[in-house]
């Protein structure tokens, strides 16, 4: 064990690592080949893996699963990811992180009831139906339409590449609820694979051989709307919330394959010789092979901050991305240096290299590509964009009246004693006074007129406000901006110090 896995996982962690290594080597080796010639996995993997646990390990108990930590999924992905297949590992992780976690998070009882449980036994196979043809970064451009008519819905459209789209037993898909509202009229909802209508085709593809990739026709399919997963038109809101366990994941699966590749790696070099000598004592080779040691471990130190973050629940789609970009990134460059080093051979299928070369180029495409996760990166550091935290899922959009009725009860009287103050806030059609008079403190919506004595001016809008106060911006950000106008800087930092934070 590593000082890097010693420092994160406990022993209990440690025993799962292998009890899970030991299955693999037993179930799973042994025939990735064949699967990978197949161009599918056999239901009975996904019934031995249910058998285990391991699709349900943070799932709730009243479902079948072990409420367990986030670290045991880190675990599983970590292994999944040294098993020289990536198809295989797509199909195995397609199922609990993309179309299971749809359940866990918006599925209603009902739903949690009839696909999740049977889900996380591994009897019923999962996909997440959100790419079409037209549209793959652009996920607001779908165009697949669910019309409601009395109790059911009727989807009509078609999706592309979808993992576990030809064997999933149902689908999580994404459907135009309004179809003139962009991404806010979005809709997720599960669809039993085998309901008249549905037309699925097999896609040949570069690599993840072992996963069946699938375009879906759907022609008036019927689908009861109590399959409706959350609100009707808040598909878009939850497909990207959901993008931060997708992401991280991606990453884990990078970083991990990238040092099974370089494990591989070793071993050859090792073996084979030239000149008289093995290739590891090639001074050029010894650098290129620590380099890349250093940099992966940097960036799986880095993600694995960031696995802590998510286990903590803090919500981490920024630094999440930036982990997505990086890991399969550097697991293309590490996979093409480790080929190298194979020479001829490793051009050839009798060695896995070659396999892992082609599994790690999807990467940077998949998941949203590279660009997209520069994109949102750069709207989080240069627009100042705030994405909505996770535990916002279920509470309806904060207004501003509710923050300002909750000023009195979060006012920190102890500190305020000798304080007269009155502050503006300046929302352009809404206006609030503020009065502090040593230990009391009195807010009011107002009108312009009389408010030629305050102390402080606060110009801004409701939503920069809001962002501020649940933490999504900060407040130093916003002010250097040009997104918050403050008459007195001085006594904006202290009307600060007189408030608890709002409690989200
Ligand atoms: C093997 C495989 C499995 C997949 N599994 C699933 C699945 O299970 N479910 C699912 O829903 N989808 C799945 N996908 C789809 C995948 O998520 C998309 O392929 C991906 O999001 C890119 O979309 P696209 O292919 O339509 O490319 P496009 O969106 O057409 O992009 C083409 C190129 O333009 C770039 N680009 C696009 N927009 C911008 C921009 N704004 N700025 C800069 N560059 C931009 C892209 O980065 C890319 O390089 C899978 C894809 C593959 C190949």
């Amino acid at each position: 064990m590593n000082s890097l896995e010693q420092y994160y996982f406990t022993e209990e962690h440690q025993m799962f690592r292998k009890t899970l290594r030991d299955f693999l080597q037993k179930e799973v080796l042994p025939n990735v080949d064949q699967w990978e010639e197949d161009g599918q996995l056999p239901k009975d993997i996904f019934l031995k893996v249910g058998e285990m646990g391991f699709f349900g390990m943070t799932h709730e108990e009243k479902y079948g699963g072990s409420n367990l930590d986030f670290w045991y999924d880190v675990i599983y992905i970590e292994e999944i990811g040294r098993c020289e297949s990536g198809g295989f590992g797509a199909s195995i992780s397609a199922h609990p992180y993309l179309s299971m976690s749809h359940l866990k998070y918006e599925g209603s009882d009902f739903i949690k009831q009839k696909y999740l449980t049977k889900a996380i036994k591994g009897e019923w196979r999962g996909a997440l139906a959100i790419s079409e043809p037209h549209a793959g970064s652009d996920v607001a451009g779908i165009k697949t339409t669910a019309v409601k008519q009395n109790d059911h819905y009727i989807i009509n459209g078609s999706k592309c590449f979808i993992t576990n789209g030809v064997t999933a037993d149902y689908m999580v898909v994404a459907c135009k609820t309004k179809p003139d509202a962009g991404a806010s009229g979005i809709s997720m909802i599960v669809v039993d694979a085998d309901a008249p209508g549905i037309m699925k085709t097999n896609l040949k593809k570069l690599g993840w051989k072992a996963s069946d990739t699938a375009e879906i026709a759907f022609d008036n399919v019927k689908v009861p709307s109590e399959n409706l997963l959350g609100d009707e038109n808040k598909g878009f809101y939850y497909i990207m919330q959901r993008f931060e366990l997708e992401r991280l994941t991606l990453a884990l699966g990078a970083l991990s394959a990238s040092e099974y590749a370089l494990e591989y790696t070793l071993q050859y070099m090792n073996e084979r010789k030239a000149f008289g000598r093995t290739i590891n004592k090639f001074q050029v080779l010894r650098h290129r092979i620590a380099q890349l040691y250093a940099e992966v471990t940097s960036v799986k130190t880095y993600t694995y901050h960031i696995c802590r973050m998510y286990n903590d629940k803090h919500y981490c789609v920024k630094e999440a991305s930036m982990s997505k970009l990086l890991a399969t990134e550097l697991s293309d460059k590490v996979m093409t240096e480790c080929l190298q080093m194979f020479g001829g051979y490793g051009y050839m299928e009798e060695y896995k290299m070659a396999r892992m070369f082609r599994d790690s180029r999807l990467g940077p495409i998949g998941g949203g590509s590279s660009e997209i996760m520069r994109e949102i990166i750069s709207k989080i550091v240069i627009d100042d964009v705030s994405y909505s935290p996770r535990s916002t899922v279920d509470r309806p959009q904060l207004n501003i009246e509710e923050l300002f009725s909750s000023l009195p009860s979060r006012f920190k009287k102890e500190k305020s004693a000798g304080i007269q103050m009155k502050i503006l806030f300046d929302f352009g059609n809404k206006k609030y006074l503020i009065k502090i008079e040593n230990e009391n403190i009195t807010t009011e919506k107002t009108v312009d007129s009389g408010l030629s004595s305050v102390d402080l001016t606060i110009e801004t809008d409701e939503q920069t406000y809001i962002n501020v106060e649940t933490e999504k911006l900060n407040p130093q950000e916003a002010f250097l901006n040009g997104k918050i106008k403050v008459s007195d800087l001085g006594k904006m930092m202290q009307f600060g110090t007189l408030f608890e934070k709002f409690n989200n």
